[in-house]
């Protein structure tokens, strides 16, 4: 059953048991609404262990995004299925941001079939770091970091965005940066209940990439740093960057 969301006070929809109270821990979470990562601020509730990002908080019953102009997103708690069966390839449904698996809180298009989630919503059709300009774009191209045109996860026929700069030198699947958010989110990262464990990052691949490009100079590592803290605050909804500021800063 699709339900449209409101929000009243401070519960939500899909929790309206109890109140959610906005928090900040230096620690990890699975956000209850699109199921993805999270950090940072959220609100909770403390009596259920039941985490939402901000932007899964306070979702809008409609939205927009320019990449898409002709599509017209409505809110869902559950992306929409064409039947019943509970596991049925057909109505599995793909961000068409980051390319992952829809598996909660969803901003989908009925007419253009698009689905965005909440989070990846925020990211802007254009940045701009130390003066290169990035654009958003559907990928074509090989991206920089995982070599392929083809987002990795082979089930979904999604292309996924890519932001590529104006001066074609940085190619990156949002996708790819995503991963490596889950990659260095090994179980037991957070032992302790404020602080993150900072040993326990994963963050082999991503120095392995920055080392292969060291040839590039220090100016393209410290470009990719940069992006990469932008677009990972985004996908876990951290705005302050503390998570993004940790895992980037941590390479060397
Ligand atoms: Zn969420
Ligand atoms: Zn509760
Ligand atoms: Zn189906
Ligand atoms: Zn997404
Ligand atoms: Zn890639």
């Amino acid at each position: 059953m699709v339900q449209i969301t409101t929000n009243m006070g401070k519960t939500h929809t899909s929790h309206p048991e109890h109140e959610l109270e906005l928090k900040n821990y230096r620690k990890p979470y699975t956000c209850d609404g699109c199921k993805g990562h999270g950090f940072g601020k959220r609100y909770r509730c403390e009596q259920c262990d039941y985490d939402l990002h901000e932007d899964c908080m306070f979702t809008t019953p409609t939205t927009s995004h320019k990449f898409f102009r002709n599509s017209t997103f409505k809110f869902y708690e559950q992306p929409p299925r064409k039947c019943n069966k509970q596991y049925c390839d057909d109505c599995k449904r793909y961000c068409d941001a980051c390319g992952k698996h829809v598996k909660g809180f969803v901003y989908h298009c009925p007419k253009t079939l698009k689905d965005l989630h909440p989070c990846c919503r925020n990211l802007k059709n254009e940045l701009e770091i130390d003066g290169i300009k990035f654009r958003l774009r559907e990928t074509v191209s090989k991206c920089s970091w995982c070599n392929q045109t083809k987002i990795k996860d082979s089930l979904s026929k999604i292309k996924g965005w890519s932001y590529v700069s104006e001066c074609d030198t940085y190619n990156f699947h949002v996708y790819c940066a995503m991963e490596m958010v889950v990659e260095g989110w090994k179980d037991g990262t957070a032992n302790d209940h404020d602080c993150l464990a900072l040993e326990n990052l994963d963050l082999r691949s991503i120095q392995s990439h920055l080392n292969r490009n060291r040839g590039r100079g220090n100016k393209y590592l410290r470009i990719v740093k940069i992006f990469l803290k932008t677009i990972i605050s985004i996908l876990i909804g951290d705005p302050t960057n503390t998570l993004a500021s940790v895992l980037v800063d941590l390479l060397v």
